[in-house]
């Protein structure tokens, strides 16, 4: 038998709700909440800052190496720091990060040194892990895996009414294309469709899902 802490791990497309589900449900449970998405941002801005064309997947490549990344804890989830700083929400959201983070993120290099970070998180103790390939890659054994789907009009509307101008659908077709681990629905995962549902009545049903 296993004695690792448990991992719920949370994936789906963009502006799915994951987030708000995932940040409430790993409070419910008094468990760590890891947003994996952040730390592909946390990179992307770090490239992008050293003036590196996202496009070019060896200039990435070559730049990522050289990134220092940290995610320490703080009230119960993880931050993201490059070389001492840590990211702000508009730093982790600008319209350059939210345009180059899908081209960052297919960097198979790039995704091996992240799945190994966020693997090693484990450290902390019981996690709530969202992001798009936790329950298919990161952690593929874990028995409490949830895929969150909603339709593409709520997703882009949600967007937008946080008042960010991102290509969700543009996006999400590089996520789901990309050879490197692209989001799929993991086996074994629970499907809640968050199109038409309160943010609470998800909650509760990811709980329903999990055997803890
Ligand atoms: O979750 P969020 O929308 O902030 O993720 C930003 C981007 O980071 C995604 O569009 C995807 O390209 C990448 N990502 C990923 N794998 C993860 C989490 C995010 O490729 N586990």
């Amino acid at each position: 038998m296993s004695t690792a802490p448990p991992v719920v791990t949370i994936d789906g497309p963009a502006a799915s709700g994951k987030s708000s589900i995932a940040r409430l449900v790993a409070r419910r449970l008094g468990f760590t909440y890891v947003n994996t998405g952040n730390m592909y941002r946390a990179m992307t801005w770090a490239v992008i800052n050293a003036g590196v064309d996202p496009h070019s997947a060896d200039a990435v490549r070559a730049a990522a190496a050289g990134v220092v990344l940290e995610s320490p804890v703080v009230e119960g989830r993880t931050q993201v720091c490059v070389a001492g700083h840590t990211l702000t929400d508009a730093e982790l959201n600008s319209d350059s990060v939210n345009k180059a983070v899908s081209l960052i993120a297919r960097v198979a290099e790039v995704r091996e040194r992240l799945v190994a970070d966020q693997r090693a998180l484990i450290a902390i103790g019981p996690l709530v892990m969202e992001g798009r390939d936790i329950g298919s890659v990161v952690f593929p054994d874990s028995p409490h895996k949830i895929y969150v789907d909603a339709s593409e009009e709520v997703r882009a509307s949600r967007r937008s009414a946080q008042g960010h101008a991102d290509q969700v659908a543009e996006r999400d077709r590089m996520d789901k294309q990309r050879k490197a681990s692209p989001l799929v629905i993991p086996e074994g995962a629970k499907v809640i469709d968050n199109s038409h549902i309160t943010l609470e009545q998800a909650v509760e049903q990811v709980i329903a899902a999990l055997k803890l």
